[in-house]
C-alpha cells in the first residue's frame, strides 16, 4: 500500500491547523506499515514557520491515530533537512493564529514577554514533547544541514540516521540567547560536549555526532533511505504495545533523571534571554525580530546560517 497527501494549516482559512489541505509544506506518504514525513520547503531549506509546524504536528497526528502505521520517518525535502525557524523568509507568520494544541492561550496580541512565551511554549517547546511522546517508533532522517530548530526535530524523534554529509549546529548564542527552545543538548550530546557546541557555535559532521551517541548510523547519502527504511521495516515487525512501552520506559527514565526539569529550568533563562535582548537592544535576538520582519513586509531571507 503506498497512500500520499500533503498536510498543512490553510492561512487564510477558517479552521487553521486542522484540514487536509494544498499547502504542501509537509509530505506524508504510507509505504505498507511506514510513514514517510517531509518538510517541504526545500526553497528556504525547510526552515521552520508556524503553518509548517503546525503541519507537521498534524501529519504525526495522522501517524499515530492510524492502526496500520507502525514506524513513522521525518526527513527534509531538497539541499537538507531543516535550517531551523523562520527568521526571515516572505512566509514567515509569527503573527498568525492557528488553532492551538496546548492550553496556552493565542499569542496574537500580546505584547512583551507574554507574546513570545506563550508561541514558543506552544510551537517549539510544547510540539517537541508532543512528538517525542508519540507512542510509536520515529526516525529522523537527516541529510545536509541540520540547524538550531532543525536539531529539535531530530531530537523529537526516537533514532536519527544521518549521511555522511549532514551536518549539525546550535549557533544562536550568537543571537544571544543560550540554545534552541528545547534545551535537550547536555541529554543528547553529554555536558562536556554540549558545552563546546554552544559556546562556538560550530558545526560538527555526522561522524562527530555518531562518536558523541547523538546519531545511532551514518551511511552515504546514496544509501540513506534505504537503509532508513530497512531499520524502520525491521522495527515495525515488533509487536506494537511492547515498542510503546519500551520508548515510555526510556523517555520516562530520562525525565527521572531530569530531562524534563533541565529543559524547563533552561526554557526559563531562554526567556529571560529574549526579554534581556528585547530591553537593552530592543530585538529579541540582537537584531533579528520575525515579528517586525512580518509587519514591515521586508525579506531577509539569510538560510542557513540562521537559527
Ligand atoms: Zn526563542
Amino acid at each position: 500500500m503506498c497512500v500520499s497527501s500533503t498536510l498543512g494549516p490553510q492561512l487564510g482559512g477558517i479552521e487553521k491547523g486542522e484540514d487536509l489541505v494544498s499547502s504542501q509544506v509537509v509530505l506524508y506518504e504510507q509505504r505498507d506499515r511506514l510513514v514517510l514525513i517531509t518538510l517541504n520547503r526545500p526553497e528556504v531549506r525547510n526552515a521552520q514557520n508556524s503553518t509548517l509546524l503546525y503541519a507537521l504536528d498534524e501529519a504525526f497526528s495522522r501517524f499515530a491515530s492510524d492502526d496500520s502505521a507502525g514506524v513513522g520517518i521525518l526527513r527534509g525535502a531538497g539541499p537538507c533537512f531543516s535550517a531551523g525557524h523562520d527568521l526571515g523568509s516572505r512566509d514567515v507568520d509569527y503573527d498568525v493564529s492557528f488553532s492551538r494544541r496546548s492550553l496556552w492561550w493565542d499569542h496574537v496580541g500580546k505584547a512583551g514577554a507574554e507574546n513570545r512565551m506563550a508561541r514558543e511554549e506552544e510551537v517549539y517547546l510544547g510540539m517537541c514533547r508532543r512528538w517525542r511522546e508519540l507512542p510509536k517508533p520515529t526516525i529522523a532522517m537527516v541529510h545536509g544541514a541540520c540547524i538550531a530548530g532543525g536539531l529539535m526535530l531530530a531530537w523529537s524523534c526516537d533514532l536519527i540516521v544521518a549521511s555522511e554529509d549532514a551536518f549539525f549546529s546550535d549557533p544562536v548564542i550568537g543571537y544571544g540567547v543560550p540554545g534552541v527552545e528545547l534545551f535537550a543538548h547536555p541529554w543528547e550530546m553529554g555536558g562536556r560536549f554540549a558545552k563546546e557546541f554552544l559556546f562556538t557555535g560550530e558545526r560538527i559532521d555526522a561522524r562527530r555526532a555518531l562518536q558523541m551517541g547523538m546519531v545511532n548510523r551514518v551511511v552515504s547519502r546514496d544509501e540513506l533511505e534505504e537503509q532508513t527504511m530497512a531499520l524502520a521495516t525491521k522495527i515495525s515487525s515488533m509487536p506494537r504495545f511492547a515498542l510503546a512501552l519500551a520508548k515510555k520506559a526510556i523517555n520516562q527514565a530520562e525525565d527521572c533523571m531530569g530531562r524534563r526539569d533541565g529543559e524547563d529550568a533552561a526554557f526559563g533563562l531562554h526567556q529571560l534571554a529574549h526579554a534581556h535582548n528585547a530591553e537593552t537592544t530592543g530585538s529579541p535576538m540582537l537584531g533579528v525580530d520575525p515579528a517586525r520582519i512580518q509587519q514591515s513586509g521586508v525579506s531577509q531571507l539569510q538560510m542557513p546560517s540562521h537559527p
